[in-house]
Order: C-alpha cells, then structure tokens, then sequence
C-alpha cells in the first residue's frame, strides 16, 4: 500500500505548474496591506472550485478563511498564509514583475498565498482520509505594524467556529537553502514597539544656562539612562534591545533648547519582557529627566508581540518536515531574528508552529541573496513544492494527534 507521504509527493508533483501560476499572476498583481481586494478575490475564485464545506470572506478585512472537514472526527488545524505587498519599486526585471507602479511583493507573501492555494488544492483531494477538520486562514495587512491583518482575522472569529487546536505558518527565508528549514521552539520573532520621547526643559541665553532647563542635556541623560534597561533590568539569560533612532531639537548654536524629541524601537523576544519594558522606560525616563528639572513625555505604542512556538506542535512539524525534505533538511535551532512578524497574535491564542522555508538557490551565497524588502527579492521556486508539501504533511500528521489535550 502506498504510504500517506508518497501520496502527498504525487499529489504535490500534480500541482507544481498551478503553484507556479499563482504566484506569478499575484507576484505580477501586488496590493498594500488592507488594499488586498484583487488578491483576496482571486484567492476566492480558487478556493470556490475545490471542495470546501464552508468559505468565509470579508474576515478581517480582505481576509477569507475557508473549511475542509475530513471524514472522520479529529481536531481542527489552521494553515496561515498573507497576502500584503509592499511599497517598494521592483528591480528583478522577471517577466511576471509587478504591473503595479511602485508596490511589490518584496516579502514573499505572493509565495505563501500561492503555497496554501495548492495546499488546499493537494488537503482537498484527501478528504476521504483525512481525521477532524483544515482551516485555511488567508489574512491582509501582515506588514501593517502595529495594527496587522491577524487581530483583525481574531476578532472576526478565524479561530473559533470550529475552534482551531493549532496552527500553522511559513515563511520564505533568503539567507537558507532551499531544501532547508528552520522549525524551533520558543521565540522566533521579536516584539517591536515604537518609543517616542520629547524632553521638555526651559529656553534662555547659551550664555547663562544656569536661568533656563537645557532639554539637550536632559535628553542626553535620559538617552544614557534608557541604555541601563538592557544591562541592568533585562535578565543576562534575555535579549532586548532599545534604539533610539532619531533626535531633533534645538534652534541656534547660542541658544539654550526648550525641546529634544527622540524617535525609536523597541525590541524583545519573552513575553514577560515585553510587558515590563514599557514600565521600565517610563520610571528611567521620568526620573533622568527630573533630576535635571526637565520633564518628558514618553509615547509608547506597543507593536507586534514575539511569536512562541509551542514545544509539542514543533515537534510533530519538524517530524512532519524529515518525511519530506532531503535528507538534512529540518536545520539545529537558529539565531532569532529581531524582525517582527503577526502570526505572533495568533500564538498567544492557539498553540503554533511557525515555520522558515530556505528559499536562497543553489550555486547563491546567503551574502549575495538579496533579502526580505529588498527590490530584488525572489524566493526560489524550486522551494515552493517543499513549502506545499511541508503544510499538507504537517495537517496530516497534526490531525491524527490527540490536539485538544495540548495546552
Ligand atoms: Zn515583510
Ligand atoms: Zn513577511
């Protein structure tokens, strides 16, 4: 009997031309994030020819989800794909380059929504064999920090109706080769939070600054200050990191300032940390300030949370990915990147996996491989069978497990 895998290889070898013609026509047709309507309506019009029991539209914006129940009863796994361009001028010169001035699939996300299309396509004709029920999640706006597409799809309920047991996402990766994966526990983005201060002190003559509040020297302190956060605050065992970015004050070289503000991010990569940071800003800030008779106003919008992949999940993916990647494909646990990513919503509610695709082709070294958001980004299609076959085999595998016990 043939095994479920070289069914899944067969099925994804039947599929890789239509992959193809996904990804060129959305490669060719790239929208910003929550302008995603041509996308979402061409991912509609696929979606409506294969066999769902249910396709939701207008979830979250452009977003849609859409439901395949198995035959038998089981736990329900989502797939996440995005489906948002960006605002960059393409230079890779391919013959299906974006038609659309000045915007551009420079993330990979045309690659993701064409790799969960197929999914669907490859889920959709194993039906028959399949335990409990796919939720195939396609959300706008992932780029749109700190407002991404993924509170919006919760919100609207993409995880609940039937009420998702895990999920699942990948992302194309430049710096490894196809044929690779990276797939890990714990943290694998960072939070990224924008800090903005203004120091307010008081302005008088350069040359007597004993009668006014120098903001300049106030701000320098504060700037000094925040710096002790990372080395004093944050454990030795964590990572953050607080950059201000940019600075602007002062009128005339004889003037004492009255204003200094400072524009920045903030990044991290617990939870925990990522709650206490706001507050340890705040309390250096202020203080730092105040000993100098200034004051500030601090402005902290919290952006994206850390992803956190979940132990048992992970491991029934990188499983999942050994059964369908050459033979040291699944990599040992890479660095973190300190980048920020929305999936991480949907792993504060649901235990997840998500997931990086090495997409660099042979015979490119990582140095030359243009990367993410850069104009000549492509990923390598020869990854994208492995990227379609990785999401089957890890639903397959995800739905024969006992999910709802996994907290
Ligand atoms: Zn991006
Ligand atoms: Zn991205």
């Amino acid at each position: 009997m043939k095994s479920t895998t070289d069914r899944i290889k067969e099925l994804i070898e039947a599929t890789r031309e239509r992959c193809m013609e996904h990804y060129r026509h959305i490669h060719r047709h790239p929208e910003l994030s929550y302008q995603e309507e041509k996308t979402a309506a061409y991912v509609a019009q696929v979606l409506e020819k294969l066999p769902m029991d249910e396709i939701k539209k207008r979830v979250g914006g452009y977003g849609l989800t859409a439901l395949l129940k198995g035959n038998r009863p089981g736990p329900v796994v989502a797939l996440r794909a995005d489906m948002d361009a960006l605002n960059i001028q393409e230079e890779t010169g391919v013959p299906f380059a974006s038609e659309n001035q000045g915007v551009m699939h420079a993330c990979g996300h045309d690659s993701h929504t064409a790799m969960l299309l197929t999914a669907a396509e490859v889920l959709c004709s194993m039906k028959e064999n399949l335990a409990g029920a796919v939720k195939f999640v396609f959300q706008p706006a992932e780029e749109m920090t700190p407002r991404g597409g993924a509170q919006g799809m919760i919100e609207d309920g993409a995880l609940e109706n039937p009420k998702v047991n895990a999920i699942i996402g990948i992302h194309v990766w430049p710096t490894l080769a196809t044929g690779t994966m990276g797939i890990q526990s714990g943290a694998v983005s960072a939070s990224s939070d924008h800090l903005k201060l203004t120091v307010t002190g008081k302005s008088c003559h350069g040359s007597m600054p004993n009668q006014g509040v120098d903001a300049i020297v106030a701000g320098s302190s504060v700037v000094m200050a925040l710096q002790t956060i990372v080395s004093r605050n944050v454990s030795p065992h964590e990572a953050a990191v607080i950059t201000l970015g940019t600075v602007n004050g002062g009128d005339r070289y004889n003037i004492v300032p009255s204003r200094v503000d400072y524009d920045g991010t903030v990044r991290c990569f617990s939870q925990e940390i990522h709650e206490k940071l706001p507050c340890w800003i705040e309390r250096t800030a202020t203080h730092a300030a105040q000993a100098m008779g200034a004051e500030v106003k601090i402005d902290y919008q919290k952006g994206y949370p850390s992803t956190m992949n979940h132990p048992e999940i992970v491991e029934i993916c990188r499983n999942a990915a050994e059964k369908i990647l050459p033979e040291n494909g699944v990599l040992p646990p890479l660095p973190v990147p300190p980048g920020g990513e929305d999936f991480a919503f949907y792993t504060l509610k649901v235990p997840a996996t998500f997931a990086w695709l090495g997409c660099r082709p042979e015979g490119v070294s990582p140095e030359d491989m243009p990367a993410l958001h850069n104009d000549k980004f492509l990923p390598d299609p020869k990854s994208f069978p492995l990227g379609v076959s990785y999401l089957v085999q890890s639903a397959v595998d995800l739905l024969e497990t006992p999910l709802e016990d996994i907290k």
